[in-house]
């Protein structure tokens, strides 16, 4: 099972801001490919990251920013840049990605009182690493409709 498929790369954006463990604030970094990509990076355990959950094609992490008492990304460990890019990989991957976030959310607490899977896709929802994830946010009262 490959850490991450690198090599041939989909569309990546140039530049992304990034947020680092020990620094104060984000970090504005050039992305070249899909080796720069900084979830490839915590796939292959290049970047620190806080991991809750694995399964062989999934990670789950703590956000370095989180918007909610829980809030745990959820990764493919190849690289596909967003969600329709995910859906396309077919093999049940989207599948395994949902599952491992109701998983997390059970685990951490918030099954029960309820929570949220966010995949932000393109510019106006925000996305801001190309690299498909699932936020799972919980406990707090979340905004309906979201900003
Ligand atoms: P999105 O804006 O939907 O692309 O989500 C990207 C998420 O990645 C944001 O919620 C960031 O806080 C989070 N993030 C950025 N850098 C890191 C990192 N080094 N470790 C964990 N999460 C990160
Ligand atoms: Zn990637």
């Amino acid at each position: 099972m490959p850490a991450c498929t690198r090599g041939v790369v989909p569309r990546v954006r140039s530049t992304a801001t990034i947020y680092v463990r020990g620094r104060a604030g984000p970090v504005q970094v050039k992305i070249d490919c899909v080796t720069d990509c900084l979830f490839c990076g915590i796939a292959a355990g290049q970047i620190p990251a806080i991991r809750v959950l694995e399964s062989p094609r999934t990670i789950a992490f703590h956000d370095i920013n989180p918007q909610a008492p829980v809030h745990v990304l959820v990764i493919p460990r190849e690289h596909h840049p967003d969600l329709a890019s995910l859906a396309q990989a077919g093999a049940g991957l989207l599948d395994e990605i949902a599952a491992q976030a109701a998983l997390v959310a059970s685990q951490s607490g918030v099954a029960e009182t309820g929570y949220r899977i966010v995949f932000n896709t393109g510019q106006h929802a925000g996305q801001t690493v190309q690299h498909a994830h699932a936020h799972v946010l919980g406990g707090r009262s979340l905004n309906w409709p979201p900003g």
